[in-house]
């Protein structure tokens, strides 16, 4: 007979841990299956271990800095094996808390995958079947892969972070987030890079903005080929030579990644066996409280069509755990105002509309602000560069529907201004506030 609990949750990863632990926080009784590593990619190969080599990039460019400030010591070559040892062990620290925090509520943890024999009946790898009356799919994504001649030959953005040396020279195709983030920390850490991009950079941002940062990663030498479309990937000599259809051949590279976007991991969990409904690109559908169209059956996270954000997964799954065991029944997750960051040199930031946006939505409506100047740190040194700062307004009340930073600091920046964007900020609200002086966030509230 099958062992039965309140809640099975399928992956590990943020949103599975999350939605598992706080149902556990509110006495459910539940198992969590996955067959990969604890934390999903976040922890292992995303989010932790490349927020961590862009804070190495940082001080590559801060020893630079220095060394314009009137420091003495020589910028010295980056060890990157010391630092994925360090990196590691910051991640292994990570999983050991999860790990207790998961024995303390008593969350049932199996190292294996499950699939659907019904909507309340999950068989195990190996053989046991586990039966609940809830059950949330949380097996997140995993790099796309095309079906080119050598794509074998590239890496996908998880190999990235199991290299034992530093690509020298490297060709990244795509311009998405990964792409961006890549092409920017490995060239600050001292790599030759090449983004190869079919279409525009970072969907989804401001075009001005990410034009903007454009500029800025091609003053650090970071080069761009456009329009590209990739046929494969050839070795020559042991380099590796990109064939594209725009410009011939690209390369030679030492290494070359493909960051060409995420697939959701649906194929082992035999869907079809309840019937579970897919969208674009076989993401789960679920309507605003995470529910797919089987009774009982929900999903979190960038399984499921909605943005493939970290903390939209966790606050997903924290609200439906709180829906179904912690007596909230209107909790959901509000998808407004959600902030987002590209860790790229700079690091652009935003909450809300882009301009694009608003003006489709309304017109001659939309006011922008904006405002550039060359950040303290810099200017002191007479470092060239600048920061960008734009926000998009709507109406006679001015509300403020879009923040836009491009420059230092702007990852720390935007979470306090997505809490005043949820509030209902108007742009006199902004007026009406004193700066913090010196900074570079104060210009927000001083735009004209
Ligand atoms: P993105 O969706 O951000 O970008 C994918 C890129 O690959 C696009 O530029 C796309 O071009 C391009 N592309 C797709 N297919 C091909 C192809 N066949 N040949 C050439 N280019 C191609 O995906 P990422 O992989 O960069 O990241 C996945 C998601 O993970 C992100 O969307 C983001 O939500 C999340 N993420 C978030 C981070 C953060 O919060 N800082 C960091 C990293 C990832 P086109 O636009 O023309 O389709």
């Amino acid at each position: 007979m099958a062992e039965s609990f309140d809640l099975i949750v399928l992956g590990a990863g943020s949103g599975g841990l999350a939605t598992a632990i706080r149902a556990a926080r509110h006495g459910a009784r539940v198992a969590m299956l996955d067959s990969g590593m604890l934390g999903g990619t976040c922890v292992n190969v995303g989010c932790v271990p490349k927020k961590a080599l862009w804070f190495a990039a940082q001080l590559a460019h801060a020893q630079e800095l220095a060394g314009e400030y009137g420091f003495s010591s020589t910028p010295g070559p980056f060890n990157w094996e010391h630092f994925r040892q360090l990196r590691t062990d910051y991640i292994d620290g990570i999983k050991g808390r999860y790990q207790k925090r998961l024995d303390e509520v008593g969350v049932h943890w199996r190292r294996e995958a499950g699939r659907f024999v019904s909507n309340d009946t999950i068989a195990t790898s190996s053989g046991d079947e586990l039966s609940a009356k809830q059950i949330v799919i949380a097996t997140g994504a995993r790099p796309h892969r095309i079906d080119v001649p050598g794509f074998e030959l590239g890496l996908i953005s998880d190999d990235m972070f199991a290299l034992h040396e530093q690509p020298r020279r490297i060709g990244i195709v795509g311009g998405g987030y990964i792409a961006m983030e890549f092409a920017g920390l490995l060239r600050a850490l001292g790599s030759e890079v090449t983004v190869h991009a079919r279409g525009r950079l970072l969907g989804g941002f401001d075009m001005e903005m990410v034009g903007e940062l454009e500029q800025r990663m091609t003053e650090q030498g970071i080069r761009f080929s456009r329009d590209v479309q990739v046929r494969g990937l050839h070795q020559v000599d042991g380099q590796l030579m990109l064939d594209d259809a725009t410009t011939g051949g690209c390369g030679p590279y030492d290494a070359v990644l493909w960051a060409i976007g995420r697939v959701p991991n649906t194929e082992s969990l035999d869907l079809d066996a309840v019937g579970v409904k897919l969208g674009k690109y076989g993401r789960i559908l679920v309507d605003a409280w995470q529910n797919t169209n089987v009774p009982g059956v929900s999903a979190v996270g960038d399984v499921c069509e909605n943005r493939e954000l970290t903390p939209v997964a966790v606050a997903a799954g924290r609200r439906l755990a709180d829906r179904l065991f912690g007596g909230k029944p209107d909790a959901r997750l509000e998808h407004k105002h959600i902030a987002s960051v590209v860790f790229a040199e700079p690091p652009l930031a935003m909450v809300g509309m882009t301009e694009e946006q608003a003006r489709a939505l309304h017109g001659t409506d939309v006011r922008i602000y904006r405002t550039r100047f060359s950040p303290m740190q810099w200017a002191v040194a007479k470092h060239p560069g600048q920061t960008v700062m734009k926000l998009v307004c709507v109406g006679p009340e001015e509300l403020v529907v879009g923040v836009h930073v491009l420059g230092l600091g702007a990852e720390e920046m935007m979470q306090g201004f997505a809490v005043a964007m949820k509030l209902g900020m108007r742009k006199r609200d902004l007026d009406d506030t004193v700066a913090i002086h010196p900074s570079s966030a104060e210009e927000l509230v001083l735009m004209t």
